[in-house]
């Protein structure tokens, strides 16, 4: 689990590595909507304090892998269907559909992919991402019956990002944290 100075007001400075000055704390890598960007399918934004802190404070970078992988705003829900998670979307046996039956999985694919790509760039080792997405969700999803059930499993993007090491948090982690 991240420290939680490394989420205190204050503490490490803009940019980090690789990009930044040498030993200055890399950027948090963040869902859009959290940082108050109206990226959600609806068109919403779902923006938390603490996450809009870090970005004002030029800790963070902000993604929102189903713009990345090319869906509009807004879009039609999806979630991943038939029991799957991210894990198994991402070794190619499950899948995500939207709300009319179209099957965006390969939106989902590109779009951690180019998630996993920032998070590279700017030597991110923390993600906080927004609870419950099938792009974004950490530990508990959507269950693929559109009916608001959730289920174990991680969205796409976040267990992309977990596999390649970073520390995964969603805004719910946060909670009773500084800032
Ligand atoms: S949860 Fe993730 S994919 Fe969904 S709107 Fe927010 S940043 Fe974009």
């Amino acid at each position: 689990m991240v420290s939680d100075d490394r989420l205190v007001a204050g503490a490490g400075s803009p940019g980090g590595s690789p990009g930044g000055s040498p030993g200055a704390e890399p950027p948090i890598l963040v869902s859009a909507c959290l940082a108050g960007l109206a990226t959600t399918h609806t068109g919403a934004a779902k923006p938390n304090r603490k996450v809009m802190e870090l970005v004002r404070q030029g800790r963070a970078i902000l993604v929102c892998p189903e713009q990345l992988g090319g869906l509009p705003t807004p879009r039609l829900a999806a979630e991943i269907v038939d029991g799957a998670s991210g894990a198994s979307v991402l070794d190619g046996e499950g899948r995500v559909l939207d709300t009319a039956g179209g099957d965006v999985t390969s939106n989902y694919l590109r779009g951690a992919r180019e998630a996993l790509k920032a998070a590279r760039l700017a030597g991110s080792r923390v993600a906080i991402l927004k609870a419950r997405s099938p792009s974004c969700g950490k530990d508990r999803i959507h269950d693929g019956t559109f009916s608001g059930t959730l289920r174990d499993g991680s969205g796409v993007t976040a267990e992309l990002l977990r596999r390649e090491g970073l520390e995964i948090l969603s805004e719910e982690d946060l909670e009773g944290r500084d800032p």
